[in-house]
């Protein structure tokens, strides 16, 4: 760890001690009790959706999707490799800035907020009858040049309430990225197999259900490119919970 981020997580550790309690958006000093870090006024600005009026399958609100839990017209083009997606919202607004503020700043209390409010969604879908059957809850893996610079990887900080509300264990080294030689595949099926082969999965997920875990998806390149892998190495069941998704 280089002295500059040693003073930093000095630094972060330090503010945290003497300012437990302030809303990490707008620094208003009541936030909470729930979720955690975040002041009423800010969660109720944070632009959640509501996964009742999303497409099931890509987690892109109402307005793109078509009615209610019906798959959006894409989704019904062309059907990603897992069974749902569900995010807490658009890339924008107070959600964004959290995501930024856990991503590049790179602060690790800002996934509180997060991981108490994926919990919730979780927990709602479950009671809705979803998300019932999962096995094994695995956080998209950072590359690692990444993980060194951030000292944490954001997902597995995200997904952190999960195991509880799901009942499923929460297992990040049962995945890993690896560095891929540079290789340019012909046709689409070749570039999808050079896409999984940077997942390298425990043998241990063989025949499991497993729920994905992400911050934010823009193109779903690298959740389909996990899905494969996780596909090749026989999960059985793939769905998936974000924080955001960039509409
Ligand atoms: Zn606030
Ligand atoms: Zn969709």
């Amino acid at each position: 760890m280089s002295v500059g981020r040693l003073i930093g997580a000095f630094g972060e550790a330090l503010a945290d001690l003497l300012l437990p309690e302030l809303c990490l958006l707008c620094a208003s000093p009541e936030p909470g009790p729930w979720p955690r870090r975040l002041c009423r006024r800010c969660l109720g600005e944070l632009g959640l959706c509501d996964p009742a009026s999303s497409c099931p399958v890509c987690g892109l609100p109402a307005a793109m999707a078509t009615f209610g839990r019906r798959r959006c017209l894409a989704c019904r083009r062309r059907r990603p490799p897992w069974a749902g997606l569900v995010v807490l919202g658009p890339y924008q607004g107070g959600l964004g800035r959290l995501l930024r503020r856990l991503k590049y700043e790179p602060l690790r209390a800002a996934a509180l907020p997060l991981a108490d409010l994926l919990a919730a969604y979780a927990a709602s879908l479950r009671a809705a009858g979803e998300l019932v059957d999962v096995d094994l809850i695995l956080p998209v893996p950072l590359a690692r040049d990444r993980l060194l610079r951030r000292g944490f990887n954001q997902a597995t900080a995200l997904a952190a309430g999960l195991p509880q509300v799901l009942g499923a264990p929460l297992r990040p080294g049962w995945a890993r990225r690896v560095d891929l030689v540079h290789q340019v595949g012909r046709g689409r099926a070749a570039r999808r197999r050079l896409a999984a082969s940077a997942f390298q999965i425990d043998a241990r997920v063989m025949g499991r259900r497993v729920l994905m875990v992400d911050d934010v998806i823009t193109t779903g390149a690298t959740l389909t490119a996990f899905a494969g892998a996780l596909r090749a190495a026989g999960a059985r069941e793939l769905r998936a919970l974000a924080a955001a998704r960039t509409a």
